[in-house]
Formats: C-alpha cells, structure tokens, sequence
C-alpha cells in the first residue's frame, strides 16, 4: 500500500489503491464494481483529514478538467481541473470567477466540497457560484441536480464535504473578466478593528493578516479597475516569514524588542500595489514553509471582539506562533452545509508551521470560536463532531438525509466521515 499525505503532512493514509478515473462510465464502472469504501481526492489541500483513506480506494478525476461556455454568464466545468487552469481558460474565453481565495491549487471539486471561499462581503463561496452539479452516486448512477430539478438536494450537496457523491461537473455562474487593483499596508489592528465593518466594506475584496506580538494589522485590498496592468512586484511573503521565525526564535525573551523588530520587518515587508488581470491577481505564493491551519467562520456581528479574545490569547499563551493570522469575509447563501448558510461571516484562520505541536493551539482558539457559534472550514483542522455540528447547521438533517438518499450502502463514508456525520 502506497502512502499518501496532504499537502502540510498533518494527514498520512495507507490506500489499498489509488485510481485515477478518466470517464463517466469507467467512474461508474468502479462504483459498481468494486467493493469497500470509496475516497475521492483532489489537490490533497486539506488540512483535515478529510480526504485521507485506510483500506478503501482514493479515487480521483484526473480527466475531468474540460471547460466550456454552458450559456452566457456560464460556465460547465469539470471537477477535476485545478482551479489554476480553470480560471486561465475561463479568462482566454471571457468569463471570469467572481471572487477566488488567496492560492489556485486546488480541484473543482475539492473547492466544492469543502466551501472554500476568498474574501469580500458581495461574494460567498465557490459553491455559492453553482447553478448545476453533475454526481456519480453511491450505487454508480448519474444524477444531475440544479436550483429548478431537485432543488432540496442540490442545496444539500452543493457543498458535499465528499459525501452523497462524485462531483464529476458543475455549471458555475461566471463574471466578465476584470482587473485587480490592489494595495497592501500595514495600520494598528485597533484601528482596524474600531472601525471594523466600514474598513472591510471600503473596497470590493479587502483582507488583514495579524502577526503575533505585532500590534498591525497588514491589510490587502481590491478593487476593479480599468487602468493598464501594473506588474505585480516579486513575491517576498516568504522571505518575511523567514525573518518572522529568526525574529520569534531569538527575541522571544523580549517582547518589547521583539515588537520592536516586528515593525520593521512589517513595515519592508507590507507595501505593495499592483493591477493584474483578476485570475493573476488573486493566487498568492504558500509553497516554501508549510503550514497547519484551522479556520472558523462566526457571525460577522461578534467577529472582532472574537478577533480580540485569539489575538489576546495567543498573544499570552503562544507567543511563538510566527505565521499571520488571516481575517476575511464572506456573504451568506443558503446550502446546507455552508458554514455561510444564512449568515454574513467572518473568518478567522490561525496557522502554525508543519511540523510543530499544533493541537494545543488549536483547541485553545477553539474555546473562542465555540463560544461564538462559529462554523469550522471542512477543508481545515477542527475537533468538531456531529453532535456539535447539528446545532450549529439549521439545516443539517436534511442534509444527511439526502447523502443517504444518494449514498444508502455509505459508499463514501471513512471512519472520519462517519465521525463528522454521526453515522
Ligand atoms: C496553502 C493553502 C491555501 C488555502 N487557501 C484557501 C483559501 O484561500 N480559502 C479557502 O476556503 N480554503 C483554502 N485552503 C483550503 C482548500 O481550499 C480546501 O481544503 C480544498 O478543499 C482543497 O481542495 P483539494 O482539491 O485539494 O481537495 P482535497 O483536499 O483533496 O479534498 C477535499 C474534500 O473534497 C472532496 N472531493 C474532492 N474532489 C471531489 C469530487 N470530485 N467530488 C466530491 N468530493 C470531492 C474530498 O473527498 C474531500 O472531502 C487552502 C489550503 C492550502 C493548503
């Protein structure tokens, strides 16, 4: 048995076989077929282990990446493409996602599954984009559910968590394309934080990172722009990060020194301004030093008093952890298992370096995040199980019944999915 790991390693699995599908009839084929439990993976950008499987087939859809107009405004798009490749093609045909998060190496289909999201209070989640979704159920039968054909269903898979089926294609509502301007600096995170929601709703997608010990927030803004491209300057958030963890590591017996030089790594580091063409302008460069990640999405309302209490508890608890927190926002929609369903959100991610101890971490921002009824990303560590779960999703019977009404025989349902689901 080959081993397979996510991209930071926080999640190593022993397949009994690895198979990359190619067609609808051969994925079906492999349904039907085969017995056990079935995995389907794509880039493998998880944190959670989500998409790891012991004793069972990973399945993935290496020849699901076409894309084509499906009507103006459109886009039919296999679920296999990273959405890297995706968005060059949409953009050389004239459509362009409205929003992206801040890298393009993950699948469609694992961009679906787990509701990933960029930032900006106009834009929800890849899924929210969704007008039709192509699956392969757990009995290897084709089922195309959209908003007018088995609306409550699709609302349920819409955002699967890899559950109910095998997304082979979705139908994504598309964008003209556009260009990015956007600006970085660096202000005191109270001020972000007093003048919280007119800062966030200033510009079309904004975003601030948060480093330990700082005191400032970095902030990252957007707008759409007609003004001739400006060439984005060489990528030095690596280089910052380096010197972020040298600064941790030999300074961390001061923190008024260490603050000290915090500013100033911040303030070479913070400012940038470029225009590019959007699907340039959003992917950002994480390869380098890797890193674990758990991110919660709260009510927008108690977002930055809950930013407050991590920010305070890190700062005395953790003070080692180098890596930015990021804060985002994301609009409401109404798919179950969203964490957005029904509510304007706000996110806060905490990472720490791979590698590194990282449960203390993360159960300690927990106690926050629960406190808040915040949603975690399915895509990112988390302890939640479905006993939690169920009061935090309004809808959340309704979408298990209709992954059972999809999967009865639970076809797709590892001992971590079973855990999640209460199966
Ligand atoms: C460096 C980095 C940056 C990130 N940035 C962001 C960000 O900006 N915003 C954000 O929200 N998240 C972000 N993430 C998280 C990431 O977007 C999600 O975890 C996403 O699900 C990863 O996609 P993937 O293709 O790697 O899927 P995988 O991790 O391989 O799988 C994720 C889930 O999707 C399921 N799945 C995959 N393909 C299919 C399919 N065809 N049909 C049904 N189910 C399927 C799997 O079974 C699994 O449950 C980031 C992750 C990393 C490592």
């Amino acid at each position: 048995m080959k081993e397979w790991s996510n991209w930071s390693g926080s999640a190593i699995a022993h397949p009994e076989r690895h198979v990359a599908v190619r067609s609808e009839e051969d994925l079906s084929t492999l349904i039907k077929d085969s017995a056990g439990v079935l995995r389907m993976v794509g880039s493998g950008h998880s944190f959670s282990p989500i998409a790891a499987i012991d004793q069972g087939t990973l399945v993935s859809l290496g020849g699901f990446d076409s894309v084509n107009e499906a009507a103006p405004g459109h886009a039919r798009i296999g679920a296999g493409g990273q959405l890297g490749a995706i968005s060059t093609r949409l953009h050389g045909m004239g459509h362009a996602f409205a929003n992206m998060g801040d890298i393009n190496d993950q699948t469609l289909g694992g961009a679906l599954a787990t509701a990933t999201h960029g930032t900006g209070l106009q834009f929800g989640c890849y899924s929210s984009m969704l007008t039709e979704l192509t699956l392969m159920d757990g009995r290897g039968e084709k089922r195309v559910l959209s908003r007018n054909a088995e609306a409550d269903l699709f609302r349920a898979l819409a955002v699967g968590i890899g559950t109910g089926g095998v997304v082979t294609e979705a139908v994504m509502q598309t964008a003209k394309p556009y260009r990015l301007d956007r600006a970085r600096y660096a202000i005191a995170l109270e001020d972000m934080l007093d003048d919280f929601t007119a800062r966030m709703s200033a510009r079309r997608n904004v975003e601030f990172y948060y480093i330990t010990g700082s005191g400032q927030a970095v902030v990252m803004e957007s707008d759409a722009s007609d003004a001739a491209p400006i060439a984005r300057p060489e990528d030095r958030d690596q280089e910052g990060l380096a010197q972020l963890r040298l600064a941790g590591r030999l300074l961390g017996w001061a923190p008024w020194l260490h603050r000290f030089v915090l500013s100033r790594i911040i303030r070479s580091h913070s400012h940038e301004h470029f225009i590019e063409d959007w699907h340039r302008a959003f992917p950002t460069d994480r390869e380098g030093i890797r890193f674990n990640e758990t991110e919660y999405h709260l009510p927008l309302e108690v977002g930055p008093q809950a930013l407050r209490e991590v920010v305070a508890l890190v700062e005395k608890q953790f003070p080692h952890v180098y890596f930015p927190m990021e804060v985002r926002t994301v609009a409401a929609d109404d798919l179950s298992l969203s964490p957005f369903y029904q509510r304007d959100s706000l996110s806060i991610a905490v990472h720490h370096e791979a590698g590194q101890p990282f449960q203390a971490l993360m159960q300690a921002v927990e106690t926050v995040f629960h406190k808040y009824e915040g949603r975690p990303h399915w895509g990112k560590m988390h302890s939640l199980t479905a006993t939690e779960l169920r009061g935090l999703y309004p809808a959340w019977d309704m979408a298990i019944e209709a992954r059972r009404e999809m999967d009865p025989d639970n076809r797709f349902v590892t001992p971590y999915m079973a855990r999640l689901l209460g199966l």
